[in-house]
């Protein structure tokens, strides 16, 4: 699809909330200094509000007659291919839609979600990157970005009971709890499967894997694609209503977790008949509900600890309480907070696909810069996450710069201090 229709399209569908959107604009140029691809470039062409220009020149051009005249008179061209592939560049390789411009910006206006709108035209014109554009094709495939076919996680699956003894609990009707993990987990955490089932097993709660909702990531919510998110969603969905759960249980995934919880009843217009919880949220509750016991201090062991805020999870998903109330209990006072924390925690640079396109690995550094300047200023050693798609950028970025900073996961701390 060219241009021409996919902004008509777009336009025409959010033209009225859009507008009113970018014509609140004052351009104070704040949400620029809350933005990591431009604060760790400089690029003027990274700030957000030039990231949605397409979308408000597109509307300008269609619906205003100033923006009518405009195009008449040659004094502005109408957008075309070349310019939306242009934006592509900046919408897909500097941007991890990570919102932080959005909560910085006095006039209230929501420019992640407008650059996600553009992302969409972009992609539904058949321009976004040929990274993402694999990943997905991969994903509707075989279930999973990465590859990890259903073969994969048989395996995966099956491992839990050579490890454990505790034979994988699959497609049981009636269990409390559906649990749905990333394939970048079996690629890279192998044991969050295994830490996980001690934890759960230990607070009583009945819960089951499916091979028909194994995977939460979603490229659709990624790339902008409102059917392919639709289809991927709606398999968990659908499993988790085939099997009478309570809730589900994502276990590190960012943007899965916030499709599931907060796009998913709007997309299928209809509320959910189960809530949906993530890792983050519920370990600490465990301890808290006294479900599971720690040995508290255990992780008081020489080490500086940290936590890093995800985009999703924390400035998005709210979930910040409950990591830091695990980590003040299991390392005391040498958990230490960085300087951007919370909702206005900064990016580590890798989220929103960008990891999947190579040609964004310059920005992607970049940005993770100003994440490692913080974790440096407050002297850790280690950077704890709830998120896995952020523990391989951290690790990466560490590794990149020759810093020997570990990366933990919340899953394998609970479990290792468990009593
Ligand atoms: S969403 Fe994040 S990365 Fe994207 S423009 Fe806004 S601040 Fe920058
Ligand atoms: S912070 Fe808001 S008002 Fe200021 S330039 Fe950015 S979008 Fe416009």
């Amino acid at each position: 699809m060219s241009i021409e229709p996919t902004m008509n399209l777009f336009v025409k569908k959010t033209g009225g909330w859009v507008a009113s959107q970018l014509e609140a604009c004052t351009r104070c140029g704040m949400c620029a200094e809350a933005c990591p691809y431009y604060l760790a470039t400089g690029k003027a062409e990274y700030a957000p509000i030039w990231k949605v220009e397409p979308l408000r020149r597109a509307y300008e051009q269609r619906f205003t007659l100033i923006g009518k005249l405009k195009v008449a008179l040659g004094v502005e061209k109408a957008l075309t291919d070349a310019d939306l592939k242009a934006w592509s560049k900046v919408d897909f390789e500097a941007c991890s839609v990570c919102g932080k411009c959005s909560g910085a910006c006095p006039m209230g206006i929501e420019i992640s979600s407008l650059i996600a709108t553009v992302r969409a035209g972009i992609t539904a014109a058949g321009l976004a990157p040929a990274g993402l554009v694999e990943k997905t094709e991969m994903q509707m495939k075989c279930g999973s970005p990465n590859g990890m076919c259903e073969d994969e996680y048989i395996k995966w699956f099956d491992s839990l009971e050579e490890k454990t003894g505790v034979k994988a609990p699959l497609d049981v009707k009636g269990a409390d709890m559906l649990v749905v993990y990333t394939s970048l987990e079996i690629k890279d955490k192998r044991h969050n499967l295994y830490d996980l089932a001690k934890i759960l097993n230990a607070a009583g709660i009945k819960w089951t894997i499916s091979m028909d909702a194994r995977d939460a990531f979603n490229m659709g919510s990624i790339i902008g694609n409102p059917k392919v998110q639709k289809e991927l969603a709606g398999k968990i969905l659908n499993t988790a209503k085939k099997l009478g759960v309570k809730q589900i249980l994502v276990t590190e995934c960012g943007h899965g977790f916030t499709t599931l919880r907060d796009a998913v009843p709007n997309v299928f217009g209809e509320e959910l008949p189960f809530f949906v919880t993530h890792i983050a949220e519920l370990l600490p509750n465990l301890i808290k509900e006294g479900k599971i016991k720690v040995k508290e201090g255990y992780f008081k062991n020489g080490h500086t600890y940290t936590f890093h805020d995800s985009c999703k999870i924390q400035r998005q998903g709210g979930i910040m309480d409950e990591p830091r109330y695990a980590l003040k209990l299991l390392a005391g006072d040498t958990f230490k907070e960085m300087d951007s924390i919370r909702e206005n925690g900064l990016c580590c640079g890798g989220g929103g696909g960008i990891r999947s396109i190579p040609e964004a690995n310059e920005n992607r550094l970049a940005a993770f810069k100003l994440k490692l300047a913080e974790v440096e200023k407050v002297g850790a050693d280690v950077v704890v996450s709830t998120c896995d798609n952020c523990q391989l950028q951290l690790k990466d970025g560490f590794k990149h710069y020759n810093k020997a900073v570990e990366v933990k996961g919340l899953i394998e701390m609970v479990a290792e201090a468990m009593i």
